[in-house]
């Protein structure tokens, strides 16, 4: 068995038996805000119960790191959508301790690329052509900073509405405790 035989296998039950119907919802949020977290698996089912949110409460952006990478790259354009097209009035940015993207070695990053089989002289070209891989792959050393360097993007971006707060906090990956390092209210 692999695990899309899996996936599949438990999803025609769960369709078939209805189990769907305890998430029934619609697109926009019910306490109309937005949240850019971390994709780290500790937070998937944590950080929504830690915040009191159930399916349909929030709208979830998730990257590595809960760093917004470019002003107009797909985070971004979820948080626009959000807020102009789906009904959400704040946004929180919710970094964590202990993150993957946190001193990430990206010299270590690039070797094991090479290693699986990507040429080498590849980097080269990306460099020339403006894109430094270290630049790219490098997360954060803080986390604090990096939360408010997210939020401060957000809300000096030149499409956001300035009269939407924008929160930062960092949770603890383990216990789901929050702390606010940006009260977006106070802005
Ligand atoms: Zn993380």
């Amino acid at each position: 068995m692999t695990i899309l035989t899996d996936i599949m296998t438990f999803n025609e039950e769960f369709v078939k038996e209805k189990k769907y119907e305890q998430y029934a919802t619609t697109k926009f949020p019910n306490k109309k805000i937005v949240i850019l977290t971390c994709m780290d698996t500790r937070l998937t089912e944590l950080l929504p119960k830690a915040m009191n949110l159930k399916n349909g409460d929030a709208k979830i952006i998730k990257s590595a790191g809960a760093i917004v990478t470019h002003p107009f790259g797909g985070i971004m354009r979820s948080i626009l959508v959000a807020i102009y097209e789906l009904q959400a009035d704040e946004v929180y940015v919710i970094g964590h301790h202990d993150c993957g993207m946190s001193s990430v070695d990206t010299e270590k990053i690039i070797n094991k690329m090479v290693d699986r089989g990507i040429d080498k002289n590849l980097f080269t070209t990306l460099k020339y052509s403006g894109i430094d891989m270290k630049d790219w792959l490098h997360g954060f050393n803080d986390v604090t900073e990096s939360v408010k360097s997210s939020v401060d993007s957000i809300k000096n971006h030149p499409l956001m509405d300035a009269k939407v707060p924008v929160h930062g906090l960092v949770v603890q990956p383990d216990t789901g405790k929050l702390d606010v390092i940006v009260n977006g209210y106070d802005q």
